[in-house]
């Protein structure tokens, strides 16, 4: 096997064991984070199984969908900027960074274009960090308010980056804080909202972050290795 398929097999098996530890009935999904990865790595990890694949830039899933198999799940995981939602609006399967209302709007409207709903997380700034995007949390309810009547889309969890740590532990609380959240947003039974999905955990931290109730792992470092930044593909 190779490296990737180790790598695979080793954060599957390690999110089961945290589904089983905190009695979550359903397994959280594995989406490999591939950004700056060759497409030949993103072959080998489709080969192993992988169907969900996450990328934080629209040309970069714009070339790799043309040259990948039509099955896979193609997930916006960041920033993404309202004039450039067009070029995906009929490739992706799902949008994670919603922040702003513009942003809905334009995803909205794009996505009934092509006669779709695409369904959107809406991105939380857990930790309040001044580097990150993100809503912070006192904010949620009026901004699911505003865009809950776009026909477009389909508000469906909520996602957040939590704070970089040596200690994952740390982010346990934070992992906690946004799970809350969606529930408590339930609560308010606001229209044509849900609140299944939880995108949460990165190769650091995605155990604590299943164990508090993940239902998508973001994972790249750990199953493609080091991303190098300087390499142009
Ligand atoms: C890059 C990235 C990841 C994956 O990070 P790793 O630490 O390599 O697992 C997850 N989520 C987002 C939003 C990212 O940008």
């Amino acid at each position: 096997m190779s490296n990737i398929s180790n790598n695979i097999e080793f954060v599957k098996k390690n999110i089961q064991e945290a589904s089983k530890a905190s009695n979550h009935v359903d397994e959280a999904t594995l989406i490999a984070v591939s950004k700056t990865k060759p497409v030949a790595m993103l072959k080998e990890a489709y080969d192993a199984g992988m169907r969900d694949f996450g990328e934080n830039k629209v040309q970069e899933i714009m070339d790799k969908y043309e040259q990948l198999p039509s099955d896979i799940r193609w997930h916006m995981i960041g920033h993404l900027q309202t004039n450039k939602v067009k070029y995906i609006a009929d490739k992706i399967y799902m949008i994670h960074s919603v922040e702003s209302v513009k942003l809905a709007e334009e995803i909205s409207k794009r996505a009934e274009m092509c006669n779709r709903v695409i369904p959107v997380l809406i991105e939380i700034n857990i930790g309040n960090e001044e580097s990150k995007f993100g809503l912070s949390p006192d904010e949620l309810e009026a901004f699911v308010r505003s865009i809950n009547k776009l026909s477009g889309i389909k508000v469906s969890g909520l996602m957040c980056v939590a704070p970089y740590t040596d200690n994952p532990e740390e982010n346990r609380i934070y992992f906690k804080q946004l799970k809350q959240l969606s529930v408590d947003i339930m609560t308010k039974n606001i229209d044509n909202i849900s609140m299944d999905v939880l995108s949460m955990g990165m190769t650091g931290d995605y155990q604590i972050a299943v164990e508090e109730g993940s239902t998508y792992v973001r994972v790249g470092t750990g199953i493609f290795g080091e991303r190098d930044y300087s390499i142009k593909i």
